[in-house]
């Protein structure tokens, strides 16, 4: 179990509910979900995580024992009477992209978050994808964090637009998928779209390619990472937020942030979100070990190696 005070705590708000997700080699109801599952598990194999989200009624707890073992803080769980939130999403063969068949907001829809009593000096900060409005409540409850990221998708790009440029306004990173970054930005070029975001304030853009991998743009230039090479993909569902775990998790206990470490970082990422997409919902990561972890970023190093001429 890891414990400490602010300094390398890392603060997630999103969602937490049920899924139900059908993909070509089968199907999985009522499954444990939302970003914050994904984020935490895989935040976890590094550093303290403090949850803040809304579960219902219907939710057993103990479905959270398997990140409370590993020392995730829940104090900033609330459970609201009514039905806890739901999403349904169906993949076919090309695992890139999904057809979204349901999402229950339920008792997210009247959902504030707050931060509980010591969790303001979290020095990191995962925005998952909510309301850009309730990212920005978060925003303005932290304090002075070292590093804020925050996630999106298609439907504030499409119905929040302006709300959603401000909280990018105020965040250090902004990660996204390339479908959505060039929604976002209006160009198909991923170069100039990542130009975009970087100019509406974030220093460091994230854009994930699913099975073709990540790229990672800042000022100074370009990172390219590979997805880990696997032969069988059952549940592509969550790989962007235990990506974000995993890159969240690395620089939450590294000196600096420094190029160097947001590549490491951004290894790091894949080499969780590679385990994630092996079994359906969180199955995967409930007794991942960092050794495993770490045996799969020196992969990565393997893989992508190559001798100057
Ligand atoms: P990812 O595959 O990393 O994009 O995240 C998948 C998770 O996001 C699923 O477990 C869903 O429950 C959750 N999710 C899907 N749509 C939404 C939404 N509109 N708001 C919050 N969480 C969502």
């Amino acid at each position: 179990m890891v414990e400490s005070g602010g300094q390398d705590a890392i603060l997630v708000v999103g969602s937490l509910g049920f899924d139900d997700i059908e993909t070509p080699f089968g199907r999985a109801n009522h499954v444990l979900g939302g970003s914050t599952v994904y984020f935490s598990a895989a935040a976890s194999l590094f550093a303290p995580v403090r949850v803040v989200s809304v579960v219902g009624t219907d939710m057993p707890l103990e479905s959270f024992d398997f990140l409370r073992a590993r020392g995730v803080d829940l104090a900033g769980l609330q459970v609201a009477e009514g039905k806890t939130f739901h999403w349904a999403g169906r993949y076919d063969y090309d695992m890139n992209s999904r057809e979204t068949l349901a999402t229950d907001l339920n008792v997210y829809a009247d959902f504030h978050p707050r931060l509980p009593a010591g969790y303001e000096d979290s020095q990191h900060v995962f925005l998952a994808n909510i309301h850009p409005s309730l990212q920005r409540e978060i925003l303005g409850q932290a304090r002075r964090p070292r590093l804020t990221v925050m996630d999106t998708m298609n439907l504030w790009i499409e119905q929040e637009r302006d709300a959603l440029l401000e909280t990018m306004h105020g965040v250090d990173m902004v990660s996204l998928n390339e479908e959505e970054a060039r929604e976002l930005s209006g160009t198909s070029s991923l170069v100039a779209a990542a130009r975009y975001i970087l100019s509406l304030g974030p220093r460091v853009v994230l854009i994930k390619k699913g099975e073709n991998g990540c790229v990672m743009i800042t000022p100074e230039g370009y990172f390219m990472a590979p997805a880990y090479p696997l032969e069988e993909v059952y549940d592509p569902t969550g790989a962007g937020d235990s990506f974000a775990g995993g890159f969240l998790g690395y620089l939450a206990g590294a000196p600096d942030l420094s190029d160097e470490n947001l590549r490491r970082a951004v290894v790091y990422g894949s080499a969780v979100a590679s385990f994630t997409v092996e079994r359906f919902s969180v199955d995967r990561l409930r007794d991942l070990t960092r050794a495993e972890v770490d045996e799969r970023y020196a992969e990565f190093r393997r893989l992508t190696y190559f001798e100057a001429l």
